[in-house]
């Protein structure tokens, strides 16, 4: 089959080098030139494990290429996946479709009859009857189908999660849409894995719902952090005491210093702001928003204590800025409140994440980027662990507190312990949800 895929990001690069790994002709079409470009001389442009190797692999075996034409592209093709961004609207929460909208106007002009239009970007309630109505508008004589094709895999994991899914989610109007997604992703079947064929409204708001959903849990134990440390209980045995009953599960407990990332801040706000439309508040979702901000600035309060109230000249070692390891992602990081004000307030800096300087070098102004965890270690005052990169789990803490000026440690993920930092001769050791030490 021939796929097309508009959008050459984190979401559809990874689907389209995985269908044509299934043996599908996908051709992936992007705006930007430079990426286009990079992608043709098979070079990945963003940090994903195991992705480079799979696209080599593909682009050899003639499935797979890139262009900057869709017209070309959607010669012969029986689906177009629409993958664009859908970042928050300025002002007010709402998911800004503008990418989904033209990606859906190029299509009527452009797709042979007979194809199907689905969308894998994350949209609203709704949007998915709209790419209809539009496409219909603007080409009244194409014969085309819609289906929503929400995407679940994670970035850091993402071809795993692509190729081992949980679940894959369909939305349709008929059977001639469902007898070709199902054609599409036929190839994983081997897996045995449920698809769950539904109508469009329920197939967009299962993505919206799934990640509120995690949002809340992770936000969850973030607040019975804050309670742990006040009352002297530690936050990882709670979190494993809860995470054994089969009811609850263990995944998404893990405190830390709130939630980031491209898609749960702005799908709770998503969600938040589809609830207020309809006129049925998402009180729970609005709340983990609030909440995940507290989060943030719990841990600049903290970090503001462990410098004696204030940060001027304080020289400062950051381990991490991606909003998770195995990402070069930063979007909605927490590194991106934190580091600003430590800065801002006129500390020094020192910045040290195996994947996340290139894209960091222009979000986070004013800070010294180092190559290796014991540099933004050097001379500092404080040291702190933000993103859990497996370059940051097995520190030498010795060497690190040597290098310190003073060894005050903030474990915001929770890696090390109070017995290993003791052992290591940290002066204060200070991590979430758990008795610091002093
Ligand atoms: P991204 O910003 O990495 O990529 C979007 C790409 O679309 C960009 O390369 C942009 O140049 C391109 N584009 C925009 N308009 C275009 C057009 N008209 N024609 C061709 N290309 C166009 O975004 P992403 O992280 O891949 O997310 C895409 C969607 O998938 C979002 O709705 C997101 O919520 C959803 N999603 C993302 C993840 C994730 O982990 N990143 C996971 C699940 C779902």
């Amino acid at each position: 089959m021939k796929i097309v895929m508009i959008g050459a990001g984190y979401v559809g690069l990874v689907s389209g080098v995985c269908f044509s790994d299934f043996g599908h002709e996908v051709v992936c079409v992007d705006k930007d030139p430079a990426k286009i470009e990079s992608l043709t001389r098979g070079e990945v442009p963003i940090y994903e494990p195991g992705l480079q190797a799979l696209m080599s692999k593909n682009i050899e075996a003639g499935r797979l290429s890139f262009t900057l034409d869709l017209k070309g592209a959607l010669e012969g093709a029986e689906a177009v996946f629409i993958a664009v961004g859908t970042p928050t609207r300025r002002g007010d929460g709402h998911a800004d479709l503008t990418y989904v909208m033209e990606a859906a106007q190029e299509v009527a002009q452009l797709a042979p009859d007979g194809i199907v239009v689905v969308t894998k970007s994350t949209v609203p309630v709704g949007t998915n009857r709209q790419v209809k109505q539009a496409i219909r508008k603007a080409n009244k004589s194409l014969e085309f189908e819609v289906a929503s094709n929400p995407e679940f895999l994670r970035e850091g994991a993402a071809i795993k999660d692509f190729m081992n899914p949980d679940r894959v989610v369909v939305g349709v109007q008929n059977t001639r849409a469902e007898e070709v997604m199902r054609e599409i992703y036929r190839p994983l079947y081997l897996r045995e894995f449920p698809v769950v064929v539904t109508d469009l409204e329920s197939a967009e708001l299962i993505k919206y719902a799934s990640n509120a959903f995690l949002a809340t849990k992770v936000t969850f134990i973030n607040e019975m952090a804050a309670l742990c440390e006040k009352v002297g209980a530690d936050v990882k045995e709670v979190a494993r005491g809860m995470g054994l009953d089969g009811r609850i599960g263990n995944k998404f407990l893990h405190a830390g210093p709130g939630y980031g990332g491209s898609c749960f801040p702005k799908d709770t706000k998503a969600l938040a702001r589809i609830g207020q439309e309809n006129a049925v508040p998402m009180q729970i979702t609005e709340t983990v928003i609030k909440v995940n901000e507290g989060v943030k600035q719990r841990m600049l309060d903290r970090l503001l204590d462990l410098c004696d109230g204030s940060f001027k000249d304080k020289t400062i070692g950051v381990l991490g800025v991606t909003f998770k390891p195995e990402t070069d992602d930063m979007r909605d990081a927490p590194a991106l409140t934190i580091i600003p004000a430590l800065v801002g307030a006129g500390a020094k800096v020192k910045v040290c994440d195996p994947e996340g300087q290139r894209e960091g070098e222009n979000l986070l102004p004013g800070v010294t980027w180092v190559d290796d965890p014991y540099k933004a270690a050097g001379s500092a005052q404080l040291l702190v662990l933000l993103t859990e990169w497996n370059e940051f789990r097995a520190l030498n803490l010795k060497k690190i507190v040597r290098k310190m000026s003073d060894p005050v440690l903030a474990d915001f993920r929770n890696v090390y312990s109070a017995k290993e930092a003791k052992k290591a001769k940290f002066s204060v050791y200070a991590s979430v949800g758990r008795v610091d030490m002093v």
